[in-house]
């Protein structure tokens, strides 16, 4: 086994890649530009090795530095994680040529894997469905419209060389086929220096599920199941699970074994995922098509961790090391439900505007091992240290503790700067749960703990995402977003039940927060009791909260609300209603901003009797009390000073109030004329009792 690897890459995986290493007890290198001489990655590796500039064409995609950085430390192997060089033969070429070990596949498959057409003809010719269409390089207008026709419209053009989403374009009709053929074979060329262009048939209601591979150089390949990643926005994905609610066992078994045939077929070692694409629309579930093979660690292999138990980063460079898979295919089973949600750095709110900035906080909901010895625990969280894990060949549930499962992969810290220079991914948090719903519920939960402020990101969307009936049917394609989202996102719909826990805790930190001032305002303040009564505004509904002897009631019913609270939180977790609620509160001007399962909610909180008193002017704008002469504590008015009409000065006595024996004079504030006057000599007032009101 190696003693040292070193990691050519950044941000979470880099961390995740650490993780497991250290768990082996391999040493680790870091490699960092720049931007990321403070990240959490560079401190966590045992050394660390600075490769250059921010721009990644300038540090992290240059293999010589990354070379160079191995011999300096003596790194014997590397791990390229996903993006920068983790695909490029020249690299994998250039470690073989040094005697460094690449973690990850052959050269020749990620080759053979590189081009759209030729890995089309070599699934072909593996026995792999593809998609209906022409595999070939079409040259002119003329041929493509001929091909189209032949296959059926609607079709897809494709650049051969094309990414990421790019060099990629759906065709109605002949007359798109005239209009774009053309420019797709120029953004071929444009991004990828290459204008061969294919075209396929669209295929309907698409879902996107995908196959993790896994081989050694003993010629064990395995298929650990399958990803859907059907929730994506312009071909980005940003929901995983596994398994597939689309898939059945039958399904599971073909695509598993075709992709295995085709991974045989490149002599395929390490972890691999082949995407394919799915009809949705044929129930039958045999309309399943090759896309492509991603010759890397994916993104989304923690939803495959989390159902498997097996720890993909470990079995890489196991079988780098030319160790032997431990399991075979009959070993690999499936373990309850796992979901990941990509938490990005882009704004739903405004259109997902891409967003950078400083982390002026940063607190995800704390990770927790999973009991069940089917899942890598130790991956889970940096804080675990455990010994060497091993495979388990049971399905068995361990019992209790096992639903807590909760993971956060990231690579930032508050305080951090998610730059311009990369990935807009903060953090991937997946959770497990022995069904679908536990798994997505999990995700509603651990959302709203997670504490994320300084820039825009897509928490609230998320949450959306995990409440939408079609995500819980299971409905799926990749359109989700697209379809149900089609004027953007503007916070997902509350119930009726969340309102009132809403305002129920609203009153709830209101009083405490009165309470607390009554404690260190000093001076007549102590003797103020906070008000009785809160009127809590949400949106266009009003609720009247009120406080008595611990007991709380919303709108004249009493409500079972059970939370602590101290000035500052930021994150309160309450039973309301018998209910648990997570929900994140600011301060606003006029009360709260409260956020919770994937909205926020402005509550507008004042004392019940102020905000009927002022109701005429409180509509709009919040009041100026300023004209009004409250009196600040119950007691007996003993004079009035002035009486309506009357011109005052700022600082002149207008009343005075008795209250525990003591004579407290009270001033006017501003200058002005008395309007009305609405207490009389003797009367008995309550707190915050209007004496009189100025014009
Ligand atoms: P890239 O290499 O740019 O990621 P892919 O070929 O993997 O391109 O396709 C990206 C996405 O485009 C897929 O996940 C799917 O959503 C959509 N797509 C690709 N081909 C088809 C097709 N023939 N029919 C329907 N959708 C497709």
């Amino acid at each position: 086994m190696f003693k040292k690897i070193l990691i050519a890459n950044r941000g979470e995986i880099a961390c995740r890649i650490i993780k497991t290493a250290r768990r082996m007890g391999i040493s680790t290198v870091a490699v960092y530009s720049d931007a990321d001489a403070r990240a959490p990655f560079v401190q966590m590796a045992d050394e660390a090795v600075h490769i250059g500039p921010s721009p990644a064409a300038q540090s992290y995609l240059i293999a010589d530095k990354i070379i160079a950085a191995c011999k300096a430390t003596g790194a014997e192997a590397v791990h390229p994680g996903y993006g920068f060089l983790s695909e490029r033969t020249s690299f994998a070429e250039a470690l073989a040529a040094e005697g460094i070990a690449f973690i990850g596949p052959p050269v020749n498959a990620i080759a053979a894997m590189g081009d759209k057409i030729e890995s089309k003809k070599l699934a072909m010719s593996a026995g792999v469905n593809v998609v209906p269409g022409f595999v070939g390089e079409i040259t002119d207008t003329d041929h493509a419209v001929r091909i189209s026709d032949e296959i059926g419209y609607p079709v897809m053009m494709k650049a051969s060389a094309g990414g990421g989403g790019k060099g990629m374009r759906l065709a109605y009709d002949e007359a798109d086929v005239r209009e774009n053929f053309e420019s797709v074979k120029r953004e071929g060329l444009a991004s990828f220096g290459d204008d061969r262009v294919f075209i396929e048939k669209y295929i309907l209601n698409p879902r996107h599920i995908e196959i993790q591979i896994l081989g050694d150089q003993h010629g064990n390949i395995l298929y650990l199941n399958e990803r859907e990643c059907s929730i994506q926005r312009r071909h980005q994905k940003v929901v995983e699970e596994a398994p597939s609610p689309f898939v059945t066992p039958a399904m599971r078994k073909a695509m598993g074994e075709q992709c295995v045939a085709l991974a045989r077929a490149v002599g395929y070692y390490s972890a691999g995922t082949v995407e394919l694409i799915v009809s949705g629309a044929d129930p039958t579930g045999e309309s399943f098509y090759f896309l492509e093979m991603n010759t890397r660690l994916q993104v989304e292999h923690p939803v495959t961790e989390a159902i498997t138990g097996v720890d993909l980063v470990e079995q890489m460079i196991r079988v780098a090391a030319g160790e032997e898979l431990p399991l075979t295919q009959a070993d690999i089973g499936i373990d309850g439900w796992a979901i990941e949600n990509r938490v990005y750095a882009e704004d739903p709110y405004r259109g997902f505007l891409p967003s950078t900035g400083r982390l002026t906080r940063y607190a995800p909901p704390p990770a927790v091992a999973h009991q069940s010895p089917l899942v890598p625990s130790e991956v889970v969280s940096s804080e675990v240290e455990t010994q060497a894990h091993g495979f388990s060949t049971t399905l068995e549930a361990n019992g209790a503790g096992r639903d807590a499962y909760v993971r956060i992969d990231d690579g930032v810290a508050e305080g951090g700067e998610v730059s311009i220079y990369y990935d807009p991914m903060i953090a991937k948090l997946i959770t497990w749960g022995e069904t679908r719903d536990a798994a997505a519920d999990k995700q509603i939960a651990a959302l709203d703990a997670f504490e994320l402020e300084g820039l825009g990101h897509n928490i609230d969307f998320l949450s959306a995402i995990m409440q939408h009936p079609r995500f819980r049917s299971g409905d799926l394609t990749t359109g989700f977003i697209a379809e149900e989202y089609p004027d953007g996102f503007h916070g997902a719909p509350a119930d009726a039940a969340t309102i009132t826990a809403l305002a129920a805790i609203a009153g709830f930190v209101a009083t405490a927060e009165a309470d607390r001032a009554r404690q260190i305002d000093g001076q007549l303040g102590d003797t103020l009791p906070p008000p009785a009564a809160w009127s809590v505004k949400l949106g266009d509904s009003e609720h009247r909260v009120e406080m008595a002897d611990g007991a709380i009631s919303v709108d004249g019913a009493h409500y079972d609300l059970s939370m602590e609270y101290l000035p500052g939180d930021r994150i309160l977790h309450a039973e309301a209603a018998g209910q648990a609620i997570s929900v994140k509160l600011r301060r606003t001007r006029t009360g709260f901003r409260l956020t919770t399962r994937g909205a926020s909610h402005d509550a507008r909180v004042l004392p019940y009797h102020i905000a009927h008193l002022a109701q005429h002017m409180i509509e709009q704008v919040p009041p100026d009390l300023s004209k009004y002469l409250l009196c600040p504590m119950p007691g007996l008015l003993t004079q009035l000073h002035v009486g309506a009409g009357d011109k005052v000065l700022a600082g002149q006595p207008l009343a005075t109030v008795e209250a525990m024996k003591m004579e407290n004079i009270l001033r006017a504030e501003k200058s002005g004329v008395v309007k009305i006057v609405n207490a009389a000599a003797g009367d008995s007032l309550a707190v915050d009792a209007v004496i009189l009101e100025l014009e």
